[in-house]
């Protein structure tokens, strides 16, 4: 007898709908949004005071606003759509945030102390789909891109906690979780936003973004002609150790990959800072050190290399100092620009997607 099988029944669980966050527009997509709502577009030069010199709270207090255009501005836009949840603060002064999004999903930002100025390093994807095998970012897999608004909340929520210090935030650095040429577009717009002399005016040149190695986006970017820092994460001198620490390496081969950096080094003009984690008896020889000179040979370069931070799920181990020395002794005899990074905020689990990691649990939505 055919009997009929019933299919379970598949609840889809509502996405919560996204803001909008003010912080997404730029000065001339406030005039047009204040065009539409027939209001004057010179009120977006008062809107910008309000959200970046003044650093409101909320719509209210924006006092030269009618009360008709304040209840608009709230109607459409969010004036804020991170809260904090944690705020961590090392004894270098290093200070970790962890923000909780809209949708409950939770992102890490850290604000470090350099002699030259505050650098924050600002997350762009919560999680990440590129899957390099020592980083804690990407262990949970991606769960969403960042919105542009997003992003540059980051940058702002940092500086009103500095406010508080009358200090400023001078420096960005496109470098936690995430990777910023998977989320090409937002990143682009948060960019432009905190660039803008009406926004919060950081300099192009003190602005670093930092990728996996998205070819395409690699000549798109290079394209733009922007004068703002580049980075990419090379870590391996050929592409057979390349691909065993980043699966991206199978699809944007090394070659090719060194082949998009001279066209961006040649169309720019600018220098490129190669990222180089040393692993412990992976990559952090004499002989790696050699080859990567000759990869990168005569290309305009820096090389930053980075003392392996340690995740309790990936056995990576650190490279003994002597042995750090060497490799960036073979890089400079070999004439190429080197640094070995400084450590920040070690004590607080400031490296990219730890703290996070620490959370992933507890998020509410998956
Ligand atoms: N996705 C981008 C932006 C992240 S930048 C990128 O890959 O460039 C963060 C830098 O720290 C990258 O160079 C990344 O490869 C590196 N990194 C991640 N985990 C690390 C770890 N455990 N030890 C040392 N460096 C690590």
């Amino acid at each position: 007898m055919d009997q009929e099988i019933q299919k379970p029944v598949r609840v889809k669980k509502e996405k919560p709908q996204l803001r909008q966050s003010i912080y997404s527009l730029l000065p001339e997509e406030m005039q047009t949004w204040l065009k539409d709502n027939g209001e004057k577009p010179f009120r977006a030069g008062q809107i910008f005071d309000w959200l970046y010199i003044k650093r409101v709270t909320t719509f209210d207090e924006m006092s030269n606003l009618s009360k008709e255009l304040r209840d608009k501005l709230a109607a459409d836009f969010e004036l804020s759509t991170l809260s904090t949840l944690i705020k961590q603060e090392s004894k270098d002064g290093t200070i970790k945030f962890l923000f909780q999004l809209q949708d409950g999903y939770s992102i890490e930002t850290v604000l470090m102390r350099h002699e030259y100025g505050n650098s924050v390093c600002v997350t762009t994807q919560v999680g990440c789909r590129i899957g390099c095998s020592f980083c804690a970012s990407t262990l949970g897999g991606l769960k969403r891109h960042l919105l542009a608004g997003e992003i540059v909340e980051q940058v702002v929520n940092v500086q009103k906690a500095l406010d508080e210090v009358g200090e400023r935030v001078s420096h960005v650095v496109i470098m936690g979780i995430g990777e910023p040429f998977d989320n090409y577009d937002a990143m682009m717009s948060f960019l432009k936003v905190i660039n803008h002399e009406k926004g919060l005016n950081i300099g192009a040149r003190h602005i670093t973004v930092s990728t996996s190695g998205i070819i395409p986006s690699i000549y798109k970017f290079a394209d733009e002609q922007l004068q703002i820092n580049f980075a990419l994460s090379l870590h391996a001198p050929n592409q057979e150790l390349r691909l065993r620490l980043m699966p991206i390496a199978k699809a944007y081969k090394l070659p090719d990959l060194i082949e998009a950096i001279r066209y961006y080094t040649e169309k720019t003009g600018r220098r490129v800072s190669f990222e180089y984690g040393l692993f412990g008896g992976v990559n952090d020889q004499v002989e790696h050190a050699e080859e990567l000179a000759k990869l990168i040979k005569g290309i305009k370069c820096h090389v930053n290399l980075i003392p392996v931070n340690y995740v309790p799920e990936r056995d990576y181990v650190r490279t003994p100092k002597n042995d750090i020395f060497s490799f960036e002794k073979t890089l400079k005899n070999n004439g190429i620009n080197v640094t070995i990074r400084r450590e920040h905020g070690s004590d607080i689990d400031a490296a990219c997607g730890q703290l996070r990691a620490k959370e992933r649990k507890q998020e509410t939505t998956n």
